[in-house]
């Protein structure tokens, strides 16, 4: 019996599924977005399960605070972009599934590309700003949105699927009308303040948790692409793993009149200027620096300068090192990582002012 066969077989059993729906999930593609607690956990069902194609994104680099609950990592991936470590792990589990790893912040300049020939998105973001962007996708392309969330002892999914007034383009599998629900910002209209969003950084997250709200994204998505039964209901789901307690909210009917995104189709997070940001990184003591476009930057050249002022090695996919004659506040030496695309990372400072001017200083930005 070849392979491919006989390893969905406990799958093609199920009610629902069978051959039809193997196939539709062998012809589908998901976008993963964010390849951390979440990311991990629902690539790893999506793979196991048999979808066609996946695309991991993911701007981060392994470290060993991940490891407690990054279920694709293990010692040997400390230090490399977790999207190529998590593709290579997937490769490894499923040889069929086809595997596109982008190491990439998800910002309005390359979203559109992140969802090209996609059926459904998941999400494995830890902040809001850019989850609005992924909902102006779904809203805009017709895809589900596999929205998960988790923090401390808690967490959160939805299976969302807008309505499709403002689709702009065909899709595989329809949304139809009567199908449809709230999309995300019917939900949550605005990004929360930080300081009222406690973070992995900040209240810590159990890792368990994280494997019960995949579990819940990716049984949405599997159920939906593989097109069985009858339409999943609209509900959040909230898990409690200190009540051992999982709370419903019926959302069937809290599409929003007055949502700027799914009913008035205006697509706020895809048209701001998200991209030029510096951004902090949850659990990092970093700064992330975008340009405003991506501006690709030579690598070898900026070692060479670079290893004047300091201690600097070139990795496959980025340059990374010391400065020595920049100290943190702890008098140890900023360090700094350079992407191919024109990223930044300033370590050992939080004050987005200061990595500007770090930048600046020994790169010319
Ligand atoms: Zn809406």
């Amino acid at each position: 019996m070849p392979m491919t066969v006989h390893r969905y077989h406990r799958q093609t059993l199920l009610e629902g599924i069978g051959k039809e729906g193997q196939e539709r999930l062998r012809s589908a593609s998901v976008l993963v977005a964010g390849v951390g607690a979440l990311g991990c956990a629902v690539a790893d069902h999506l793979v196991r399960a048999g979808i066609g194609h996946l695309r991991l994104i993911d701007r981060d680099l392994v470290e060993p605070t991940n490891l407690q609950r990054q279920c694709l990592f293990a010692e040997d991936d400390l230090g490399s972009p977790k999207a190529i470590a998590a593709a290579n792990r997937l490769q490894a589990i499923n040889h069929d599934v086809q595997l596109e790893a982008v190491v990439d912040d998800l910002r309005p300049a390359v979203a559109h590309d992140m969802v090209d020939r996609c059926d459904a998105i998941a999400d494995g973001l830890d902040n809001f700003a850019t989850r609005f962007l992924l909902n102006d996708l779904s809203v805009k392309f017709g895809l589900p949105y596999a929205y998960g969330g988790a923090v401390g002892y808690e967490g959160t999914s939805a299976f969302l699927r807008p309505s499709p007034l403002h689709r702009q383009r065909l899709v595989t599998r329809e949304i139809s009308e009567a199908e449809s629900g709230p999309c995300l910002r019917c939900l949550v209209p605005a990004t929360p303040p930080a300081h009222l969003t406690p973070t992995c950084d900040t209240a810590g997250v159990l890792s368990p948790v994280i494997a019960v709200i995949a579990g819940l994204q990716a049984a949405a998505l599997i159920q939906y692409l593989a097109q069985s039964a009858e339409p999943l209901p609209h509900v959040l789901t909230r898990f409690d793993a200190r009540a051992m307690r999982m709370h419903q909210l019926d959302i069937s009917q809290s599409q929003r009149e007055d949502c700027s995104t799914c009913n008035k189709g205006r697509f706020a997070a895809l048209e701001s200027d998200h991209g030029s940001q510096a951004t902090t990184i949850c659990g990092r003591d970093l700064i992330q620096l975008l340009p405003p476009e991506p501006q690709p930057t030579d690598l070898d050249a900026l070692h060479k300068r670079l290893s004047a002022h300091g201690s600097f090695e070139r990795l496959p996919f980025l340059l990374r090192g010391t400065l020595q004659d920049e100290l943190d506040q702890a008098k140890q030496p900023v360090g700094l990582t350079v992407f191919p695309d024109g990223r930044v990372f300033v370590h050992g400072t939080l004050d987005a002012t200061r990595a500007r001017a770090i930048e600046s200083r020994w790169l010319g930005g």
